[in-house]
């Protein structure tokens, strides 16, 4: 038993990503490594982690493309416009579409 199992209520994981609770509906387990899990937003991050090294080891017009949009994500980000009351809610819907 780890430490987190001790302070983690029951029914509920740690995300082993971003070290948030969440019920275990909310957690995606490793197949050989059932241990660990993490959550679903820790998994849409490692999924566009996984695109974007895939991009960098086969370069095509659509890698180029997505190259952009995540440009465009990060600016958005390190300008702070997706916590902006209006703005940002919009801009938080367009990015659950984008790759
Ligand atoms: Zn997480």
């Amino acid at each position: 038993m780890t430490a987190a199992d001790q302070t983690v209520p029951p029914g509920e994981s740690v995300c082993w990503c971003c070290g948030g609770e969440f019920g275990s509906r909310d957690i995606l387990r490793l197949g050989q490594h059932p241990e660990v899990g993490v959550c679903l937003q820790c998994a849409r991050f490692l999924q566009r982690r996984a695109v974007e090294r895939e991009d960098e080891l086969h370069p095509s017009p659509g890698a180029r493309a997505r190259a952009v949009v995540r440009r465009g994500r990060d600016l958005v980000i390190s300008h702070g416009w997706q916590q902006r009351p209006i703005i940002g809610q919009l801009l938080r819907r367009i990015d659950r579409y984008l790759p």
